[in-house]
C-alpha cells in the first residue's frame, strides 16, 4: 500500500457535491459516498479538516442579484453550510468516524464554536473537524475559508474536491474541445490568466501563505485516497510551479 504524502489536510467540498444529480439540496446517497471516501483516508491515519460549501442550498450572490441586502444574503449562505456540515457529520459518524463540527458563527446548541487550538487538539486525536459557517463574514467564500483555516491549523495541503470537473483546464472543456488540463500551475498563473479555480481572495491567501492546493474530482470513488497517496490525478497549484 502506498504511504500517505500528507499528515494534515483540509478537504474543501462544494455544496453542489452533496446534491448529487438532483442539483439542489442534499442527496443522502452522495453524502454517504463522500463519507466513505473520507473514512478510507482517515484509516490511513491522516488528520482531516473539512470545509463544506453551501451552494446546493443558497448563494449570497443570487440573493443580492434579486435585490436582497448582500450581507443578509451571505449570512443565509453561511447558515446553509452549517446544514451541510451537520449532514456530513451524521454520515461520518454512521461510519464510526469521530467528528466535530465547529461553527464560525456561534450556535452552541448545534455545534462547538470555532476555536483554533481546540480544532488542532481534535485533529491530533484523529477526530475529523468540519468547519461550518464559512469565515463568519459576508463577502467571502468557503474557498477562502479553506485557505484561511489551512493556514491557521498548519495543514500540508488543501484538497479541492470538485463535482463537475477533474482538474484545472485552459478553457471550459464542455464548450471548447481544444481545452487541456493543467498538470501543475502557480497561483500567479491562476490569478493572471483568470483560471476559474477559486476566487482571487482565496488564491492570494494560498499564495501568500505558501499553501499547496490540489484540484480533483470527487465523483470517482476512491479519488481522495488516490490524491493523498500521491497519485497525480488532478491539478496541483503551488506558490511557484516546479
Ligand atoms: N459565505 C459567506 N462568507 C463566507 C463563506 C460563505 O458569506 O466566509 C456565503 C456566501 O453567500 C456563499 C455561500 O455562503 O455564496 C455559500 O458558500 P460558497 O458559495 O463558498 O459554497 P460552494 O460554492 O462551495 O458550495
Amino acid at each position: 500500500m502506498s504511504t500517505p504524502d500528507f499528515k494534515r489536510i483540509v478537504l474543501k467540498i462544494s455544496g453542489e457535491a452533496l446534491s448529487g444529480e438532483q442539483g439542489y439540496g442534499i442527496d443522502p446517497k452522495f453524502i454517504k459516498s463522500i463519507a466513505d471516501q473520507v473514512k478510507a483516508v482517515h484509516d490511513l491515519g491522516i488528520e482531516i479538516a473539512i470545509v463544506v460549501g453551501g451552494g446546493n442550498i443558497w448563494r449570497g450572490k443570487v440573493g443580492s442579484e434579486v435585490g436582497m441586502d448582500r450581507a443578509n444574503a451571505d449570512y443565509m449562505g453561511m447558515l446553509a453550510t452549517v446544514m451541510n456540515s451537520l449532514a456530513l457529520q451524521d454520515s461520518l459518524e454512521n461510519y464510526g468516524v469521530e467528528t466535530r463540527v465547529q461553527t464560525s458563527i456561534e450556535m452552541r446548541q448545534v455545534a462547538e464554536p470555532y476555536i483554533r487550538r481546540k480544532a488542532m487538539r481534535h485533529l491530533e486525536k484523529k477526530r475529523v473537524v468540519i468547519f461550518a459557517g464559512g469565515t463568519g463574514n459576508p463577502y467571502f467564500s468557503t474557498d477562502t475559508t479553506a485557505a484561511l483555516r489551512a493556514a491557521e491549523i498548519e495543514a500540508d495541503v488543501i484538497l479541492m474536491a470538485k463535482n463537475n470537473v477533474d482538474g484545472v483546464y485552459s478553457d471550459d472543456p464542455k464548450l471548447n474541445s481544444d481545452a487541456f488540463k493543467y498538470h501543475e500551475l502557480s497561483f500567479m498563473e491562476v490569478l493572471n490568466e483568470g483560471l476559474g479555480v477559486m476566487d482571487s481572495t482565496a488564491s492570494s491567501l494560498c499564495m501568500d501563505n505558501d499553501i499547496a492546493l490540489i484540484v480533483f474530482s470527487i465523483m470517482e470513488e476512491g479519488n481522495i485516497k488516490r490524491v493523498v497517496t500521491g497519485e497525480e490525478i488532478g491539478t496541483i497549484i503551488r506558490r511557484k510551479s516546479e
